[in-house]
């Protein structure tokens, strides 16, 4: 008997002994199984910063962890040795969700980040990890393309403590051609969880002559400010050729220069520059008197000046969770 995943918005259909599109949900016997719950391929300690958060607990450890499987083909992903491997050709190890608790925590990091992939594929073991690390006073946050279907996605917000979200492009041919999605199902996911309370950042990946026009980007930055707010913290980063995009360059320091100014032109508060050296686009400066804030070198944290997540010389409150 097929079996439809309800998922993503693929909606595979699934024969018996086959897996989705993710290679990761597979029908025995007529029933969906995941197999990777309980099973990552990758356990890391990294600075928060690194995913990027720069609003979230800046200076902090998170325990960051992906299983093998996206639902997401992109041409240019840099993790594509296991996003797009099969479980069974995969080095893994066995970790079930109190593990990961527990390795957190002994670890000294205040947060699990899903991530490298996308938690959207191994949906079950992050759920399950978030609901026992909740309750264990370790945050959760998602490293996510948002390509996922309203209901689920609803259900992990209630566990989450942060989102970093992908907007690859303002663009469904983007997404089609480049990502094998589509663009609607991002913006619902990102909409859902602004609305819902959790902490939100968004990424974009500059890509020379895919989506690094002028006019691309406003459009994007317009979209963001209108349905997410002008206090979203946006990064914009660079791109690298690798994977099936080696063809194109790397993005420049002026694109990325041009992006964040038009972002700051449109209102938007608080705009990073990502995987480049960059002086005045890794720091956080304050909206109202423009001083600085918290000042970072690459991944580290320099200076933070921010008084109960606010700024000390006019006190405008900084859109974060800083505590
Ligand atoms: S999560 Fe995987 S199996 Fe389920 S619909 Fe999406 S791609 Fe298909
Ligand atoms: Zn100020």
């Amino acid at each position: 008997m097929n079996v439809q995943c309800q998922l993503c918005p693929k909606q595979c259909l699934i024969k018996p002994g086959q897996s989705g599109e993710c290679r990761v949900r597979i029908n025995v016997d007529g029933v969906l199984r995941t197999v990777v719950y309980s099973y990552p391929c990758s356990m890391h300690i990294d600075p928060v910063e690194k995913k990027p958060f720069f609003h979230f607990l800046p200076g902090s450890k998170t325990f960051s962890l992906a299983t093998v499987g996206c639902n997401l083909h992109c041409k240019n992903c840099q993790n594509w040795e296991i996003s797009q491997a099969n479980p069974e050709d995969s080095e893994v190890v066995f970790c079930p969700p109190e593990k990961l608790v527990e390795l957190a925590k002994t670890n000294q990091c205040t947060s699990l980040a899903y991530t490298y992939t996308d938690p959207v594929v191994y949906y079950e073991y992050t759920l399950d990890t978030s609901k026992l690390a909740k309750a264990a006073g370790i945050r959760n946050i998602l490293i996510t393309a948002g390509y996922i279907n309203k209901e689920p996605w609803k259900e992990l917000l209630q566990y989450t403590d942060a989102a970093r979200i992908d907007l690859k492009s303002m663009s469904d041919d983007f997404y089609r051609e480049n990502c094998s999605a589509t663009l609607k199902p991002v913006l619902d996911s990102l909409v859902l969880t602004k609305a819902s309370g959790v902490h939100l950042e968004v990424i974009n990946l500059v890509i020379p002559t895919l989506n690094d026009k002028p006019e691309q980007i406003r459009s994007l930055v317009q979209w963001v400010k209108a349905n997410l707010g002008g206090d979203t913290p946006l990064h914009f980063s660079q791109f690298y050729p690798q994977y099936k995009m080696q063809y194109l360059p790397k993005t420049s320091a002026e694109t990325l220069d041009t992006a964040r100014q038009i972002a700051m032109s449109e209102g938007m508060k608080y705009v990073y520059i990502g995987n480049i050296a960059s002086v005045t686009g890794q720091n956080t400066y304050c909206p109202g008197c423009k001083k600085l804030l918290i000042e970072r070198s690459g991944y580290t944290v320099l200076l933070n000046r921010l008084k109960e997540g606010c700024c000390p010389d006019c006190g405008e409150k900084i859109y974060g969770v800083w505590k």
